[in-house]
C-alpha cells in the first residue's frame, strides 16, 4: 500500500519477458502459479480450510437467532484479516493518532482502568478530504488494539446487500460483541447516516439507518447493565463504531452528535509529506539529496497522502517510462535512479485533488463540531 512493490514488479516483469542470458536456465514465469510441492503440502492446506470452516460453524451456531448466512458473509467479507497496519506506518497524524490511543486503544488494552467516567467512547468519526489516512489509521486502530476488525462501507449496505442490510447489520453487531473487543469500521458513513434526502429518503435507507442506529445504542446500554450487574465486566465486550468520511456536513443532527469525538484528519503538513516522501522512495534507488526532498515539499502544499503517494508511484514510473521498448532488454542494474526531475515531470499532471474551497468547508466544519485535539 505504501508503494513498496514496484521493485518486485519490475523484477517479476522482467523474468518474464527479457530473453536470459545463456547458460542460466530461464527462470519461471511469474505468472504461472506455483504448484504445491506435493500431496501433503495440500493435505495441510486443506486440513487447515476444513479447520476455519469449522471455527465459523461452531461460532455462527453459538449465537442464538443470528442469521447463519448472513453471518457467513460477514465472517468472510466483513472481517479483515492480515494486511496489518501500525502507526509508524502512517506518516504525520500525531493527534489524531494520540486522540485515538487514548480514546480506543488504551481502554482496549486497559480495560480495567478505564471505567464509571472513563467508560470510552462507543462511536469515533474521522472526518476530512479524501486520502488523508483515515482508513489506514482505522486499521492501525485495531491492530493496535488487538481488535476484530469489521470494515464495511455504508454505500455497500444500500447497494451491495440492499434486502438484507437490516437483517446483516444486527448480524454484524451480534458477531462484533461476541467476538470483542470489536472495531465496526464504517467507511462513507454520510451514506448511512445522512440527511440530505430526508423528503426523497426512501423506505429502506431509513429502515437500515434505524436499524444501524437501535443496535449502536444497545451497545451502551448493554455494556452499562453489565457494568452494573457484575462490577466489571463491561470490559469484555467493548465495540466501537468507527466510522469515516468526507462529507461531514451530510451527517444528520442527531447521528452526528451520537459521536462524542470527531476527530478532524487534514491535508499533510509538510513535516508529514516530507516523512512520507522519504518513506516512500526509501524503497527506491534514487538520487534526491536533502535540498531536494525540502523543494519537494515546497511544491506539494495541499496535497494528500493519497496524492503524494500517486505522485511519487508516477515519478518512480520515469526512469523505465523513457527506455520505451528497451525496458525488455534493459538490465536491472543499467535503470538508473529516481530523480527530481522526474517528480517535476509527474507534478505536471498529478495534480491536488482537494481545492482550496473544499478545504475550507472543511475548516469550518471542524472548528463548528470538530472534537478538539
Ligand atoms: P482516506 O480513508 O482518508 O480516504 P486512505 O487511508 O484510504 O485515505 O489513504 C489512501 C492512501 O493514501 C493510503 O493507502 C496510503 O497509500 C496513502 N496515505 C494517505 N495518508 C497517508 C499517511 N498519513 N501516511 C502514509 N500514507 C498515507
Amino acid at each position: 500500500k505504501t508503494g513498496k512493490p514496484t521493485s518486485t514488479n519490475m523484477k517479476k516483469k522482467k523474468s518474464a519477458t527479457a530473453t536470459p542470458p545463456q547458460n542460466t536456465p530461464p527462470p519461471p514465469p511469474a505468472n504461472v502459479t506455483k504448484q504445491p510441492q506435493g500431496k501433503e503440502v495440500d493435505n495441510a492446506e486443506e486440513d487447515k480450510v476444513d479447520s476455519k470452516d469449522a471455527d465459523e460453524e461452531r461460532l455462527i451456531n453459538s449465537i442464538p437467532g443470528i442469521d447463519k448466512a448472513l453471518a457467513k458473509q460477514i465472517l468472510q467479507d466483513i472481517v479483515v484479516h492480515g494486511d496489518e497496519v501500525h502507526w509508524e506506518d502512517i506518516a504525520g497524524l500525531n493527534s489524531a493518532k494520540n486522540s485515538l490511543k487514548e480514546a480506543v486503544v488504551y481502554p482496549f488494552l486497559r480495560p480495567d482502568l478505564f471505567l464509571g467516567l472513563r467508560e470510552p467512547v462507543t462511536g469515533m468519526l474521522l472526518f476530512g478530504p479524501p486520502g488523508t489516512g483515515k482508513t489506514m489509521l482505522a486499521r492501525a486502530v485495531a491492530c493496535e488494539s488487538h481488535s476484530t476488525f469489521f470494515s464495511i462501507s455504508a454505500s455497500s449496505l444500500t447497494s451491495k446487500y440492499l434486502g438484507e442490510s437490516e437483517k446483516l447489520v444486527r448480524a454484524l453487531f451480534m458477531i462484533a460483541q461476541r467476538l470483542a473487543p470489536s472495531i465496526i469500521f464504517v467507511d462513507e458513513i454520510d451514506s448511512l447516516l445522512g440527511s440530505r434526502n430526508q423528503d426523497g429518503e426512501n423506505e429502506s435507507s431509513r429502515r437500515i439507518k434505524n436499524e444501524f442506529l437501535v443496535q449502536w445504542s444497545a451497545l451502551s446500554s448493554a455494556a452499562a447493565g453489565k457494568q452494573v450487574k457484575t462490577g466489571s465486566k463491561a470490559e469484555d465486550k467493548r465495540v466501537l463504531v468507527l466510522a469515516a468520511t468526507n462529507l461531514p456536513w451530510s451527517i444528520d443532527e442527531a447521528a452526528r452528535r451520537r459521536f462524542v469525538r470527531r476527530q478532524y484528519i487534514p491535508l499533510p503538513e509538510s513535516e508529514t509529506r516530507r516523512v512520507q516522501f522519504e518513506k516512500l522512495l526509501s524503497y527506491q534507488i534514487h538520487s534526491l539529496t536533502s535540498a531536494d526532498f525540502e523543494e519537494l515539499v515546497k511544491v506539494t502544499q495541499g496535497y494528500s497522502g493519497s496524492d503524494i503517494t500517486s505522485l511519487a508511484k508516477d515519478a518512480a514510473m520515469g526512469p523505465l517510462r523513457e527506455l520505451g521498448d528497451q525496458l525488455l532488454l534493459t538490465d536491472r542494474d543499467e535503470i538508473r535512479a529516481v530523480t527530481l526531475g522526474d517528480f517535476t515531470n509527474s507534478l505536471e499532471y498529478i495534480k491536488p485533488s482537494v481545492s482550496k474551497e473544499g478545504l475550507s468547508e472543511y475548516e469550518n466544519w471542524a472548528l463548528h463540531f470538530g472534537s478538539s485535539g
